[in-house]
């Protein structure tokens, strides 16, 4: 395992010459100074530079090889789904604050006429001051954005009927939107998530979450970063919340990679595991080869998340990362994978042999 202690020494490789002593410039302000992200004003809005894009197309690359064998089914949906399919979802019972709704002028010419005098009436006004009175014809359109990327395949998986044998892997990618404005730059407000979903038996669920735990783990230290593995919750809202995030954790449904992003006292979940038992089985009647209701299971890579861990980390120079990082991200990035997986293996195959040799000789210890 990679583990940096030295905050402060990874702030100052980071922040290069834009830390002053007098006034440390945050990670955010630092990305943006150096041009990696552009602000647009509005908090967890950013645009992409040239060299952030980059990273984000070579980590996806580096995804898609460690899923290969998989032999995932590829889909790619735009940022947006069905609302009765959003509706269907029971998103709305957990995270009503976190959603986004698409809403389109439906007047009628008069009524044009009336939102072009409140819009001109708002832009002679600075920002917080404008009222929204233009939007009092907006009507939510047939689509909401999408919350989380796996969200638009089940109700695709459910309309082909039982799940063939061996159930199936979908590889998704999607920005996703959610209502949750912050300084920090790891909370975004659309921001991309890289997801394999698995249908099937509780069982190959269980397997694949366990498989990619350890995958996730092994592409984080390739990445030299520290990896940590938690049990986690999601943040589920109002006073029944808590109760649903205890049941959670205490089914161990989600795990999440760690690594200290923006803030070196509190870490950032940048890989997300989880396990929905049949829960998204029974919504959609997603059902197995032999008519069990199918179980279902997801792991989310961050992909700005695990982006922004690079140049907290690396620092904002990519030219200057070290050489392994450069080796997998701009190099032979399948061999490297591959590699590094074999040897994971070798680790845990040698863990459970000496655990096994300790169990051994503890009960000729007993017997004896
Ligand atoms: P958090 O607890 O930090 O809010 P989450 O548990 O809600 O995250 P998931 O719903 O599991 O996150 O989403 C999968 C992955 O998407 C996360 O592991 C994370 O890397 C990324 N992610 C989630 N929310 C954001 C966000 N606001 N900005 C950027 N990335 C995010
Ligand atoms: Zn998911």
């Amino acid at each position: 395992m990679n583990t940096i202690t030295d905050n402060a020494a990874i702030e100052a490789a980071a922040l290069g010459d834009q830390q002053t002593e007098a006034a440390p410039l945050s990670l955010r302000d630092a990305l943006i100074a150096n041009g990696i992200l552009i602000d647009t004003g509005e908090n967890g809005l950013y645009g992409r530079s040239q060299v952030f894009e980059d990273v984000i197309e070579r980590l996806s690359t580096a995804i898609a090889f460690l899923g290969a064998d998989q032999q995932p089914e590829i889909l790619r949906f735009p940022p947006a789904m069905r609302r009765t399919d959003f509706e269907d979802s029971e998103y709305l019972k957990s995270f009503p604050n976190l959603a986004g709704t698409v809403h389109s002028f439906a007047g009628n010419d008069s009524g044009h006429q009336r939102l072009l005098r409140a819009l001109d009436d708002a832009v002679k006004l600075p920002d917080g001051e404008r009222s929204d009175e233009w939007m009092d014809q907006q009507k939510p359109t047939r689509l909401v954005l999408t919350p989380a990327a796996c969200y638009p395949v089940y109700p695709v998986i459910a309309r082909r009927g039982a799940l063939p044998e061996d159930g199936r892997v979908v590889d998704v990618m999607s920005y996703c939107f959610r209502h949750e404005p912050s300084l920090d730059p790891g909370r975004m407000q659309m921001f991309r998530m890289r997801e394999y979903i698995r249908f099937g038996t509780p069982e190959q669920v269980m397997a694949f979450r366990q498989m990619w735990i350890e995958r996730g783990s092994v592409l984080v230290n390739l990445l030299n970063l520290p990896v940590e593995v938690d049990l986690a919750n999601d943040p589920f809202f109002g006073r029944g919340g808590k109760i649903v995030a205890d049941s959670q954790r205490a089914q161990a449904l989600k795990f999440e990679l760690l690594i200290p992003v923006a803030n070196a006292d509190a870490k950032t979940a940048c890989l997300s595991f989880n396990y929905h038992m049949d829960h998204f089985g029974e919504l959609w009647k997603i059902h197995t080869a032999d008519g069990e209701v199918a179980h279902t299971g997801c792991v989310g890579f961050g992909m700005e998340r695990i982006t922004l861990a690079l140049f907290r980390h690396h620092g904002f120079d990519v030219n200057a990362w070290p050489d392994g990082v450069r080796a997998l991200l701009w190099g032979d990035t399948q061999a490297r994978l591959a590699h590094g997986m074999a040897e994971a293996a070798a680790a845990a195959a040698k863990a459970a042999q000496t655990s096994a040799q300790a169990e051994a000789g503890a009960d000729a210890g007993v017997n004896a």
